[in-house]
């Protein structure tokens, strides 16, 4: 492919899944519009989902899902060690996702209780960054394809990119939503990082946060802002916990 005139290489990708659902992995061969560009621009040599191709040479390793086994930190371990980039892809990779609501049960007696004789290993649930060195960062579940091209485009040409800055409530009101939260539902929208085009907001359901922070988010505003419409502080802890998005604030 050409830049500027000028044939650049194609760098080899390698798409790997962890704990996870797999539905990030499934946004990057839905858009079918730009799928044939996306594949013209890199080489795919590892992603198990859309490709028989299978090799340990790569470039850019896209990590999808959590950690929460032994032999997930042993594997990517070691892809860390061949990638020169490596990319969390998605809310699971960037957060652990989900895959934290485990984190506060006793897994001992549940393991027990689903698989009787046969308990399965998990470990403490942990994001690809508290495991390893993380270069790039997709945050979203799922994630938006445009930003995964746009992030792909900057990688290999240098083309500038940066997240957006201002909150998801941005976007619901310029697809002039009724605000959700003065029909009496909780949203996170007013502290989430915008991008996703606020689907859930749109769609009639508050936003639940998948996308972390925003840029400095106002917490005390919003924190003031949901109390005065009577959501209890365990209900915003709640929905703040659903993916694990907003751990430092709760930790604080
Ligand atoms: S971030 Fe969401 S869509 Fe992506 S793998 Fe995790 S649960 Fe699935
Ligand atoms: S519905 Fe949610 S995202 Fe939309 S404006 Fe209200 S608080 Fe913001
Ligand atoms: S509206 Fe909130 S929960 Fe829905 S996709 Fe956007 S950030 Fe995620």
């Amino acid at each position: 492919m050409k830049y500027l005139g000028i044939e650049t290489q194609k760098p080899k990708i390698a798409i790997f899944d962890f704990t996870s659902c797999e539905g990030c992995q499934l946004q990057l061969v839905n858009k079918e519009e730009t799928l044939a560009d996306f594949l013209a621009a890199v080489e795919v040599v590892n992603f198990r989902e859309a490709s028989s191709a299978r090799s340990d040479d790569y470039d850019i390793a896209f990590i999808e899902g959590a950690v929460s086994r032994n032999d997930e930190v042993k594997r990517l371990t070691a892809i860390r060690e061949k990638a020169k980039v490596l990319v969390a892809l998605g809310t699971c990779a960037c957060f652990g996702g989900v895959n934290k609501l485990k984190n506060e049960f006793e897994m001992k007696d549940i393991n027990r209780d689903v698989y009787g004789k046969n308990p399965k290993e998990t470990l403490w649930v942990r994001s690809v960054g508290e495991v390893v060195k993380v270069d790039l960062e997709i945050p979203g579940c799922p994630v938006s394809k445009n930003e995964v091209e746009a992030i792909v485009r900057h990688v290999i040409l240098g083309a500038p990119f940066t997240f957006p800055v201002y909150p998801v409530c941005v976007e619901c009101k310029q697809r002039f939503t009724s605000c959700l939260m003065e029909k009496g539902q909780l949203c996170l929208g007013p502290i989430t990082r915008g991008g996703c085009n606020a689907p859930c907001s749109v769609g009639g359901t508050g936003c639940w946060g998948c996308r972390g922070p925003a840029t400095d988010p106002n917490y005390d505003s919003f924190f003031a802002v949901t109390a005065d419409r009577g959501f209890s502080k365990e209900d915003v802890a709640e929905r703040m916990g659903f993916y694990g998005t907003f751990q430092e604030v709760q930790n604080r």
